[in-house]
């Protein structure tokens, strides 16, 4: 796309060192928050976000595009720069008052966790914070996040 430039978070996955450092500091914040759910994005959320729920003792719930999960979905629609997308999640994985953290590997828009975060509300959790590896600030998405908290490691102009 004009103008966007692909952050490429497979080139930190190579390094064993960084990757781990890079799960270490998500798992320093939030391993006393009581999160009982890390809801992770496809795709590379679930990259992220498994290591981080093993760590926090929280289970994982994928939050996958159309025609992915298997079982009863709510879906939530989103738009795009060019057009909708949508995320499910799976009826029954994830109860009323629970903890949830939403990870993500980068914020650019904030529509997709926007639609993680609705997701979670529909159906009763408690969005403690969404967590992302890079944020791309100058598309402003963090404030398109109603107040909700988000933590990032790294800022790409
Ligand atoms: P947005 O909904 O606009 O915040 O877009 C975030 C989602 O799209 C994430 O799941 C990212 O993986 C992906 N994404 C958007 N822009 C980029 C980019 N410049 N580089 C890599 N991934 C991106």
């Amino acid at each position: 796309m004009a103008g966007i430039m692909f952050q490429d978070i497979t080139t930190l996955l190579l390094d064993p060192q960084a990757f781990k450092d890079t799960v270490d500091m998500f798992v320093e914040r939030y391993k006393d928050k009581n999160i009982s759910v890390v809801a992770g994005i496809e795709a590379r959320g679930f990259i992220f976000g498994p290591p981080i729920a093993l760590a926090t003792g929280a289970k994982f719930v994928p939050l996958r595009k159309p025609k992915k999960l298997p079982g009863e979905v709510i879906s939530e629609e989103y738009i795009l720069e060019y057009g909708r997308d949508c995320l499910q999640m799976h009826v029954g994985a994830v109860k009323a008052g629970e903890r949830a953290l939403v990870v993500d590997d980068l914020i650019a828009t904030g529509g997709t966790l926007c639609a993680a975060m609705n997701l979670l509300e529909r159906v009763g959790a408690h969005v403690v914070e969404c967590a992302c590896v890079i944020e791309l600030p100058d598309l402003k998405g963090r404030e398109r996040l109603n107040g909700k908290p988000l933590y990032v490691l790294v800022e790409s102009h």
